[in-house]
C-alpha cells in the first residue's frame, strides 16, 4: 500500500491493479484515513477549495422503458404515485428559481423514452433565461452524434452519460449503444460529466473499477460517484445500500484515478463524503429515480441553501 500511496503523491497513473487495491481498503483501517487525506489534499490543490453546486429538474414522471431494476420509473414496476411532464413554463420557472438560488451548473433530466424534439425545444426556450457563465447540462437517453449537435446549438454546454453498474444486466440499454452517445457527446464538443452508479452491495472492486477508468479515458473535468439508493417495489431494493464510509472511500479512489480537472461529488447527499476532497454537491428538484414521491424536493433532494451551507462548513468557498 506504501508503494501505491507514493504514486498517488507523485502524480503518477495508476494501474486497474492498483485501483483495486484502494477499493478493497477496510474503512476502520488507518490506510483509509490516509486515502482520505490524500483525496483532499487533491481537492485542495487541484480544485482550490472552490465548492460548486449543481442543481437538477426531472422534468418528466412517466414508466421509462429501459427498464432499469433500480429505478422507481421503470415501466415494468413504476412506483411513482402520478405521471406527469412539464410544460416549458415550468421548466422556465424552476430554472430562474435555480439561477436565484446560484446553483452553478443546471441539469435537465427526462426518462429515457422523452421525445428529444421537445426537449430540444424546452432547452432553447429556458438558455435566455439563465446566465452565460452557467452550464446548462442534458441528462437524457442514448442520443446519436447529430442530436448532440444539435443539443449544443439550443445552448447546452454538457451532457450526462454513463455506461451504468452492470448495464444491459440491470437495465435493457446495450452497453454499446450507451458508448455510442458517450462518442456522440464528446465528439460533438459538449462537456461530458460521468459518474460511477447506481453502486450496490453486490458490485466487485473490479466491476467499479472497470467504471472509474471508462471515465479516465474520457478525461471528464466534473467526475462523481453514487450509490444505490434502495427504492421499495423495485427488484433491487433487497439488496440494500453500501454504508457511506464504503462510498466515501470510492469517492477518494475515483478521484485519485481519474483525476477530474474541475469537481468531484457524492450522491446522494453526504455530509461525511467531504472528507474524501468531494466538493461538488446535488440539488434536485421534480421527478427522480431514486425517489417515491414524484416531486424530489419535498422528499430526498437538497435544495441549493442547505447544500451551499453544507459545503462551507467543511471549508469550501464559492465566487
Ligand atoms: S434510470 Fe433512467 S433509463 Fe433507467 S428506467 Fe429510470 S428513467 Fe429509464
Amino acid at each position: 500500500m506504501d508503494q501505491i500511496f507514493s504514486k498517488i503523491e507523485e502524480k503518477s497513473v495508476l494501474s486497474k491493479e492498483e485501483v483495486v487495491k484502494l477499493l478493497s481498503v477496510d474503512t476502520t483501517s488507518a490506510e483509509f484515513y490516509r486515502l482520505l487525506y490524500l483525496a483532499r489534499k487533491y481537492s485542495e490543490e487541484t480544485f482550490a477549495n472552490r465548492g460548486y453546486v449543481f442543481a437538477q429538474i426531472g422534468i418528466n414522471a412517466e414508466p421509462c422503458s429501459v427498464n432499469c431494476k433500480f429505478c422507481s420509473m421503470a415501466a415494468g414496476h413504476y412506483v411513482l404515485p402520478n405521471r406527469w411532464q412539464k410544460n416549458a413554463d415550468e421548466v422556465i420557472e424552476g430554472v430562474k428559481q435555480l439561477v436565484l438560488d446560484r446553483a452553478d451548473d443546471i441539469f435537465l433530466m427526462t426518462t429515457a423514452d422523452y421525445p428529444v424534439e421537445k426537449f430540444i425545444e424546452i432547452g432553447k426556450a429556458v438558455r435566455p433565461h439563465i446566465p452565460a457563465e452557467i452550464r446548462l447540462v442534458s441528462n437524457i437517453g442514448d442520443i446519436d452524434q447529430p442530436t448532440a449537435r444539435r443539443l449544443k446549438e439550443a445552448g447546452f454546454t454538457g451532457a450526462y452519460h454513463i455506461v451504468r453498474m452492470r448495464e444491459s444486466v440491470d437495465t435493457q440499454a446495450p452497453v454499446e449503444q450507451r458508448v455510442r452517445t458517450l462518442d456522440a457527446i464528446r465528439d460533438a464538443g459538449l462537456e461530458l460529466y460521468y459518474c460511477v452508479e447506481p453502486i450496490g452491495p453486490e458490485h466487485s472492486y473490479e466491476e467499479i473499477a472497470e467504471e472509474i477508468f471508462r471515465a479516465k479515458d474520457y478525461r471528464v473535468e466534473a467526475m462523481a460517484a453514487m450509490r444505490r439508493t434502495p427504492v421499495e417495489g423495485t427488484p433491487l431494493c433487497a439488496y440494500g445500500a453500501i454504508s457511506t464510509p464504503e462510498l466515501c472511500k470510492i469517492a477518494a479512489v475515483t478521484l485519485l484515478a481519474v483525476r477530474p480537472t474541475r469537481s468531484m461529488n457524492v450522491h446522494e447527499v453526504t455530509e461525511m463524503s467531504l472528507l474524501a476532497g468531494v466538493n461538488q454537491l446535488y440539488a434536485e428538484a421534480g421527478a427522480n429515480p431514486r425517489d417515491v414521491d414524484d416531486n424530489t424536493e419535498n422528499n430526498r433532494g437538497f435544495n441549493t441553501a442547505a447544500l451551499r451551507k453544507m459545503l462551507e462548513n467543511s471549508g469550501y468557498t464559492f465566487q
